[in-house]
């Protein structure tokens, strides 16, 4: 063989796995971001998978079920945005590149030394742990790879991980994945259940018009195919489907789904970067209904309007027409960010029913159009819907027994917050000071908390869902225990002091512990219900020491601890 032609088939050999991997390419900086650990990384979750009202904006890497391994800056840059707060992120750092992009780093345990510093003197001059603050370019520089925070399980997280985000100049979160950070993935996505939906009055799926579950048989290859369909009219699909990748079991979401009739692509989902406007916008993504009934969460192959980005078809919006004596084929590609894919495929055969239906559709006297807002008011009780809450015109439930308000089911996907308030002059002063308003949440009716904001006589809150509502009464003040510590005691060896709050009826609002009539610092972890102190912050310098905290509760009932405790 001629030295030229080997030469060729050389680089063909070299060349051809770089084209075939660039399926990814885009025009994101490769390379530019390092690891922010110093552990190989695994997925706890990925970029854009389905969470409770929102896409994941990171990824979560998995820290080995420790607290305070190393978070290292991803790039050099400087520290823009530091937030802490009981809920969300918990303690959260957000470094500013000069390529533009932010980095997030969330869920930390603490900062490094110099940023916890200048954390604790703003939260120590604003009397409060939560705190959100933007420091000057020059104040906080970092370098690629120097040690920023510590990982934690602070927030609202379910276990010790890295919260890792990348996000572009207008503030919208991209895969990280994009920027050549690396997950080893070579197992297929797994389809756990695949739906057809008969969409409009004539539409009819196996001699039905309701959803209908497709038998999935998977292939020997990892793909999979359905029993053959009877449909007519317009329809659309759904498939619940999660990514699974080397080094762990947790079930992750994919990276795009596409759909093809009969050979030509009608479909293109591709979860690589959205905006935080639309997170919310998943509900309507999914099959809302089935996710709040069944636990399970369908991604709807079709756009009903759901006004996502991530969401791109040229034909139909994704929804198939069938028409009568016609057979097709339409095939689903689900597929991770490393382009291992799993193929559906699904046989249809046009059968125009011999019978209509009737789409039985639930009337109540009360009827949202969609774009218009909306006020329904009975008795003591009013209720405010901006107009574009819903998606869709429909029938709502509404009716109002003494303090009971029921608002249907919250099955239904809505875009904004709504208003409901309450005329509380029938109850006396007293009484008006203890009342809130409550979501009745699940089969016992267990009051959760939803707001008590009062205007005078009027009592109101802003919430998310339909469902049963009343109004609730707290008399009982929250409870404030010591964990480590009894009173009078020598605490010298101690390096922090920790205490149980807590509270039976709406829950607590705030809190405050000094040491000597000074505010100290005290972290609370809801899920624990504990405040921290750390003794090395140097307030409670005396030998003797008086320490007080108050803690109220969501309308005002409220406890003081007292204590006294000796140091040298
Ligand atoms: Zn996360």
């Amino acid at each position: 063989m001629p030295i030229f032609v080997m030469r060729l088939i050389l680089v063909f050999l070299l060349v051809t796995p770089t084209f075939f991997s660039a399926q990814n390419q885009n025009n994101y900086p490769q390379d530019y971001f390092g690891s922010p650990l110093e552990i190989p990384l695994i997925l706890s979750g990925t970029f854009a998978e389905l969470r409770a009202n929102h896409f994941h904006s990171g990824m979560d890497i998995k820290t080995q079920q420790r607290v305070g391994l190393k978070v290292l800056a991803a790039a050099d840059g400087f520290v823009s945005r530091i937030k802490v707060q009981h809920y969300g992120y918990g303690k959260a750092l957000y470094i500013t590149h000069p390529n533009g992009y932010t980095t997030v780093y969330a869920h930390l345990s603490e900062y490094s030394p110099e940023i916890e510093a200048y954390v604790k003197k703003h939260q120590y001059d604003k009397e409060s742990y939560e705190i959100e603050l933007f420091p000057h370019t020059q104040d906080l520089i970092v370098e690629k790879g120097s040690v920023v925070a510590y990982s934690g399980n602070s927030g609202g997280s379910g276990g010790p991980h890295l919260h890792f985000e990348i996000r572009n100049k207008e503030e919208h979160p991209i895969n990280p994945m994009l920027f050549g950070i690396d997950i080893k993935d070579t197992t297929r996505p797994l389809i756990s259940s695949i739906y057809v939906y008969p969409i409009g009055d004539s539409s009819t799926v196996n001699n039905a018009n309701t959803r209908q579950k497709l038998r999935l048989t998977p292939q020997n290859n990892g793909d999979y195919i359905t029993e053959s369909i009877e449909a007519y009219g317009t329809i659309g699909f759904g498939v619940n489907t999660t990514d699974r990748q080397d080094l762990a079991g947790n079930r992750n979401g994919v990276y795009s789904i596409q759909a093809f009739l009969n050979g030509s692509q009608n479909l293109d989902i591709d979860f690589s970067k959205f905006s935080f406007d639309e997170t919310i916008q998943l509900n309507r993504f999914i099959d809302y209904e089935h996710y709040k009934t069944k636990g399970e969460r369908i991604q709807k192959l079709y756009n009903d309007n759901n006004g996502l980005s991530i969401f791109k078809s040229d034909v139909n919006n994704g929804y198939l027409t069938i028409e009568d004596s016609i057979s097709t084929v339409y095939k689903i590609r689900v597929s991770d960010f490393k382009r291992n894919d799993a193929w559906i495929t699904i046989p249809i055969k046009g059968v125009k029913p011999k019978n209509e239906f009737v789409k039985n559709e639930t009337t109540t006297p009360y009827y949202i159009y969609a774009n218009s807002a909306t006020n329904l008011k009975e008795g003591r009780v009013s209720v405010d819907f901006a107009s574009n809450t819903f998606y869709d015109d429909f029938h709502i439930d509404f009716k109002v027994k003494n303090d009971t308000l029921f608002l249907g089911e919250d099955t239904v996907p809505m875009k904004k917050y709504f208003s409901i308030s309450y005329d509380i002059s029938n109850y006396s002063e007293a009484d008006r000071n203890k009342l809130y308003i409550a979501r009745l949440v699940g089969y016992r009716k267990y009051p959760s908390y939803e707001g008590a904001t009062r205007k005078g006589n009027i009592l109101s809150c802003s919430t998310r869902g339909l469902g049963t509502f009343a109004l609730a009464r707290d008399e009982t003040k929250p409870t404030i225990t010591p964990v480590n510590f009894r009173k009078d005691q020598w605490l010298s060896n101690y390096r922090y002091l920790k205490i149980k709050i807590d509270d039976s009826g709406s829950g607590i609002s705030n809190y405050r512990a000094t040491v000597n009539d000074k505010w100290i610092l005290t972290e609370y972890d809801y899920k624990t219900k504990t405040l921290t102190y750390d003794f090395n912050d140097g307030v409670s310098t005396n030998t003797k020491n008086n320490l007080k905290v108050i803690v109220t509760d969501n309308v005002g009932n409220s406890t003081t601890f007292e204590s006294v405790f000796y140091r040298k």
